[in-house]
């Protein structure tokens, strides 16, 4: 069999199948060294940590492999690889990202960004009119779409998008933190790069901080991104980048599994006497439900929101108490998180203050609904996994 033949499960299992030729051990060996040897001639294949650390080596060759792309670059942090596109750009390009968004990076773009010189405009991007109309031919540089879209898990038509962007001779970048390798492949509909927070599910075990971007084509604009995370010094340690690759070995039944809570979560509590709206791509009656038919295989992803019919009070009170979701922020790890985003983000937030955030981890589907049924239903704190005195 060639190596392409193998499904996407199987290389990411283990890990392109690499084996260290010097021990033929099967995990990669952790090199800490920040500098290599050259030869007399000042010839050498890597000179210096900052951008040529071997532990990313493999964690990229993956990325790449599963994001079917050219070529990938981990970065200190989903932020980092996310602003690194944007520095890339120069003062005065146009860019266009949703009105909602991870919100740090809507922070960023609307603030220093926007400060240095970059023209941002915000859009509906559910809304093909809305982007059609901000799309400025020859000026617009980039657009930026997520989905599904945090917190509200809004989806938008990447194959849409990546026609329109193009036609204005503007490049499509896509958040795909939440939709995974496993359930999207954005550059196969058209996109030309794709961003994830790798700390959430690529590594899925809330141990790392990491981001990632894989580029459908090399050339100078990738170059370019690239020089600004080796200028900037944005880069993950050596650790972290084994730790990623560790992670990733079991993406595909991680995320596969939480996507199936996900979806018996959201069909449960749509009919929760105490919930007004459940937020999720699987459900039939979601808006966009039939455009993440189309664009995700096999799942629309582990992450979902409900907006508690007593309002805000009412669902601050529901986070205060759950027993075995953990009050916390981010997303993607082995265990189950709820949080109240409009308390998180903060007066300026659109997020509604009825909504809780939810992303789903590994537990017992049915553990996981109990809990989240009690503190709904106004009953006690259920008990917290307690480690053993
Ligand atoms: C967490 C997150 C980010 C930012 O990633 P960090 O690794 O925290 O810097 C960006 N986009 C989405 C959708 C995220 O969930």
């Amino acid at each position: 069999m060639q190596d392409q033949d193998w499904r996407a499960e199987s290389l990411a299992a283990q890990a392109l199948g690499w084996v260290d030729t010097v021990t033929q051990a099967v995990a990669p060996p952790i090199h800490m060294s920040s500098t290599f040897l050259r030869t007399p001639e000042y010839g050498s294949e890597r000179a210096y940590i900052r951008d040529q650390n071997p532990a990313f080596d493999q964690a990229e060759a993956l990325l790449t492999k599963l994001e079917g792309g050219a070529a990938a670059a981990l970065f200190a942090s989903g932020m980092a690889a996310a602003t690194s596109v944007f520095m890339a750009l120069k003062p005065g390009d146009h860019v266009i990202a949703p009105q909602m968004m991870y919100w740090s990076l809507r922070n960023w773009l609307t603030g220093y960004a926007s400060e240095w010189g970059l023209d941002v405009t915000l859009i509906d991007m559910t809304d093909p009119v809305a982007m059609q109309a901000a799309l400025r031919p020859g000026r617009t540089r980039l657009v930026w779409i997520e989905t599904p879209g945090n917190p509200l898990w809004s989806i938008t038509d990447i194959a849409a998008c990546a026609i329109l962007a193009h036609q204005a001779g503007a490049r499509l970048a896509v958040d795909s933190t939440v939709a995974t390798p496993v359930f999207t492949q954005p550059l196969a509909l058209g996109a030309d790069l794709v961003m994830h927070s790798a700390t959430k599910y690529l590594n899925g075990h809330s141990d790392i901080c990491a981001g990632a971007l894989v580029t459908a084509q090399t050339g100078a604009a990738w170059d370019r991104i690239v020089e600004m995370r080796y200028t900037l010094g944005a880069i993950v340690g050596s650790v972290e980048a084994w730790l990623l690759l560790r992670g990733m070995r079991s993406l595909f039944p991680r995320v596969r599994q939480q996507a199936a809570s996900a979806a018996e979560l959201a069909r449960r509590l749509a009919v929760h006497p105490a919930v007004a709206d459940v937020l999720y791509p699987g459900l039939p009656d979601f808006p966009g439900h039939d455009i993440a038919c189309r664009q995700m295989q096999g799942g629309f992803g582990g992450m979902l929101s409900i907006r508690v019919k007593a309002g805000t009070e009412a669902a601050k009170a529901v986070a205060a108490r759950v027993g075995l979701w953990q009050r916390a922020t981010s997303l993607g790890g082995t265990e189950s998180l709820i949080e109240h985003r409009a308390s998180i983000e903060g007066p300026t937030s659109p997020v509604p203050g009825d909504l809780l955030r939810l992303s789903v981890g590994l537990e017992d589907v049915g553990d996981l609904y109990d809990d989240l049924d009690r503190a709904l239903s106004g009953g006690n704190a259920t008990a917290r996994i307690l480690p053993p005195r």
